[in-house]
């Protein structure tokens, strides 16, 4: 066959109009002009900076002779580490039979979709490839605006109000906190609101909580314990571990969602089979903890809340509105103040900023748009993780004092993203 037969063979595309997610994207291209010799600031992808713990690594390596399958549901010995670290660590109760290991926590959520029918309902702003996975799928998807005032949390009123208009209408609500891309995380008394009404109209809520062992002050709290018979709890070794491209994610089911696990581990048996298994053997390691862990984590804490409290004054000295983050390793600010001087510099949405700051000052962020925000609205996210994580850990390791670490301290060992925000924000300013 020649190629000048495929626009007809092109007609039968299933996923037209799908392009590559946003993070993905912004990270190869990032690569790309780096390898045309340009100088970029990655500050794309939401990559941890930090390297996988040592005793974890060690695990690996240890078990890299595992060549066979694994249960498609997952390493018995991890699912009953992981079932036993949740109920230390969020205080619900599970045991290894409520426990899902898969490629990523981000084929977990694509499976749910496609086993269970119902409309996804996502607060806005929200990860880029939420709401792409539900129409891949052909499902409805209903955003859910909040606001920078707000702190950019979603209110148990908003849902209730959603809801009200179709009660019995099957939904599936993703919460997902400390949140991409803001940042920002819930209190006990906003978890308790919005679990009372998922209970109300017998939602399934999947709560992301993939950054919680990030929070700032290691004071994360879960909702799972508020609805435990309809929360499923997703979560993985990407983010709190260093090990996105390990690829290992987890969902923790209910009991009496049990169903749901077993239609997705059937789904699971069809398409991936099992998950890496050295990845596997290594991750009962991260989830069993330990000090030296710990310690990891505690360092990894202090150096992301200093430099997220440093960058948001710095974004707010320039005239943005940022919430400053409580966890994870992202901001988002509003450059609307300087819509009017924007405007006359050709740049009227998201993605023309964020393309325009690429092109002019090498720093490479990701419009609100991708996150559900309206085009024109001059958010962006920034991903501050672009330094060199095991060498700050290992500083800081040396630093006396509890909470934050110093300006001197983030200028040795994060200054690309302290220079990469003092370029986008002289270049907001036309400089
Ligand atoms: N969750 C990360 C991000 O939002 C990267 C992984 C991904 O999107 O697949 O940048």
């Amino acid at each position: 066959m020649g190629c000048d037969q495929a626009p007809d063979l092109q007609l039968n595309l299933n996923v037209r109009g799908l392009k590559p997610s946003a993070t993905v994207a912004i990270n190869e291209r990032s690569d790309r002009l780096r390898q045309e010799g340009r100088r970029v600031f990655k500050l794309g992808l939401g990559q941890s900076p930090f390297p996988v713990p040592a005793p974890v690594v060690e695990e690996l390596r240890r078990h890299a002779p595992q060549k066979d399958y694994l249960p498609v549901r997952g390493l018995p010995q991890l699912r009953d580490t992981v079932a036993r670290h949740h109920c230390r660590t969020f205080g619900f109760s599970s045991s290894a039979e409520d426990v899902l290991i898969g490629p990523g926590s981000k084929e977990l959520m694509f499976l749910l979709q496609l086993v269970y029918y119902g409309d996804l309902v996502i607060p806005t702003p929200s990860w880029v490839s939420y709401a792409p996975q539900a129409r891949i799928i052909g499902r409805q998807v209903r955003m859910l605006a909040t606001h920078a005032e707000n702190g950019w949390r979603l209110g148990a009123d908003q849902l209730d109000q959603l809801c009200r208009t179709d009660p019995s209408r099957p939904r599936i609500v993703v919460l997902n906190y400390p949140s991409n891309p803001t940042g920002a995380t819930y209190s006990l008394e906003d978890l308790t609101a919005l679990a009372k009404v998922a209970r109300k109209y017998r939602l399934i809520l999947v709560s992301d909580e993939i950054y919680g062992k990030l929070h700032h002050e290691g004071k994360h709290c879960s909702i799972v314990p508020l609805y435990p018979e309809g929360t499923i709890f997703s979560g993985g070794l990407s983010k709190w571990c260093g090990a996105g491209g390990w690829r290992l994610g987890l969902f923790v089911f209910p009991q009496c969602l049990r169903w749901l696990l077993e239609a997705m581990a059937a789904v699971a048996s069809e398409t991936f089979t099992s998950t890496c298994a050295p990845v596997q053997f290594a991750a009962v390691r991260a989830f069993q903890e330990g000090p030296e862990i710990e310690v990891y984590l505690h360092g990894a804490r202090r150096i992301l809340r200093s430099l997220g409290q440093q960058l948001t004054a710095r974004l707010r000295d320039a005239g943005a509105r940022v919430v400053r983050p409580q966890g994870g390793f992202y901001l988002f600010p509003d450059f609307g103040a300087h819509a009017e001087e924007l405007r006359g510099r050709g740049i009227a949405t998201s993605a023309m900023l964020c393309e325009r700051l690429l092109e002019e000052t090498g720093v490479a962020i990701l419009p609100g748009e991708e996150f559900g925000r309206p085009p024109e609205e001059l958010t962006a996210r920034l991903a501050y993780v672009n330094f060199d994580g095991a060498r700050a850990l290992e500083a800081v390791q040396d630093l006396p004092g509890e909470a934050t670490v110093n300006e001197r301290f983030l200028q040795a060992y994060c200054g690309a993203s302290l220079e990469a925000v003092d370029r986008l924000c002289e270049w907001i300013h036309g400089g």
